[in-house]
């Protein structure tokens, strides 16, 4: 059911034991909203975890209140009367923590992609929100006073979504509500750092060896490239390395859809869809059974080999540019 607001903030003072949940491949804003909405949540009086059901990158560990989060065998076996599910389009997409679901609907959906499929008992799905961080603001600030742990991590969900605050999704209500979070006590530099500043040298090896792998169609406004096992093994990097690839890719003069393909886990190649100021890819990652929002989306392809990956995701990446 589609809810308010008020609805979901009435549901979640109900709330005795509560379950927050994120996505798997975790970007800041899940790490922020889950974190946060779990302290909010405790503050209330509440037994609350959060739930992240991949590895946390370790870079956001610098961020002091990103503790909280649980992992998936942390939280086997636990009892919840209430499950939250924030920044998800849809069931898939929370991995291996279903099991803590113990085959129920989520009781709240707490979202902001235009692909949401509405998996919960209640939804609130708003594409409006630059960040559910935003949301979870919106719902923190009627029920508990903050510290600066809770603020800095809705700071991080809103600026990992906004780009550190240069994307299209920038409005008055993303710089108001940054100012309210820095009043509050949360500062950006050191989530800036965390986030930007963490390649180690082995990652640098792997983006030269990425950008060696660089096409561009499309009269240079496709550009696309990828990371393979082999890649990662020889560099010695993981997949959680790759974050902000994608995005040097976009940032070619002329670029609109930059595509990343991974090679990761075995067996599946991940791909990353950006684009610069129109193109929706969303529409491309949803034709592959993924989803997103109109310039970030993402899907997962089981397949072998990257090889069987690139050229359909191509040839859909050409026919968004020209308007099919
Ligand atoms: P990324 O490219 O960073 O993995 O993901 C970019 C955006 O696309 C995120 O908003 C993420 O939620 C969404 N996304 C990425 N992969 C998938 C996927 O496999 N399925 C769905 N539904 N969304 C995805
Ligand atoms: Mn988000």
């Amino acid at each position: 059911m589609k809810a308010s607001l008020d609805r979901v903030v009435e549901r979640l003072k109900a709330a005795r034991r509560a379950l927050v949940i994120g996505h798997v491949r975790p970007d800041g804003d899940a790490i922020g909203s889950v974190a946060a909405l779990t302290l909010i949540l405790r503050w209330l009086g509440k037994e609350a975890e959060g739930c992240i059901p991949d590895p946390v990158p370790w870079f956001y560990r610098e961020i002091p209140g990103t503790r909280v989060l649980r992992s998936v065998e942390e939280l086997r076996g636990r009892e919840f009367d209430t499950t939250v599910v924030v920044d998800t389009s849809s069931l898939s997409r929370i991995g291996t923590a279903a099991e803590l679901l113990s085959g129920q609907e989520p009781d709240v959906v707490i979202d902001h992609h235009v692909t949401n499929t509405g998996f919960g008992a209640l939804n609130f799905c708003d594409p409006s929100y630059a960040a559910v961080a935003l949301i979870v603001h919106e719902i923190g600030k009627r029920l508990v006073e903050y510290d600066r742990e809770l603020a800095e991590l809705l700071l991080l969900g809103l600026a990992t979504d906004t780009g550190f605050f240069k994307y299209g999704n920038v409005d008055a209500q993303v710089f108001e509500a940054a100012a309210e979070l820095t009043r509050q006590g949360a500062s950006i530099q050191p989530i800036a750092s965390a986030v930007l500043e963490h390649r180690t040298p082995n990652t640098m090896r792997l983006l030269v060896e990425m950008l060696s792998t660089l096409q561009l169609e499309a009269g240079g406004q496709l550009a696309y490239a990828y990371v393979s096992a082999d890649m990662l093994r020889r560099t010695g990097c993981s997949e959680e390395d790759t974050e902000g690839f994608v995005g040097e890719l976009r940032a070619i003069h002329g670029v609109e859809v930059a595509v990343l393909f991974s090679e990761w886990p075995e067996g599946e190649v991940h791909v990353s869809l950006r684009s610069k100021s129109y193109a929706d890819v969303s529409r491309v990652a949803l034709a592959f059974g993924g989803g997103g929002h109109p310039r970030a989306a993402g899907c997962t392809l089981k397949v072998a080999r990257l090889a069987a990956a690139i050229p359909p995701i191509v040839a859909a990446a050409r026919r968004l540019l020209e308007g099919g």
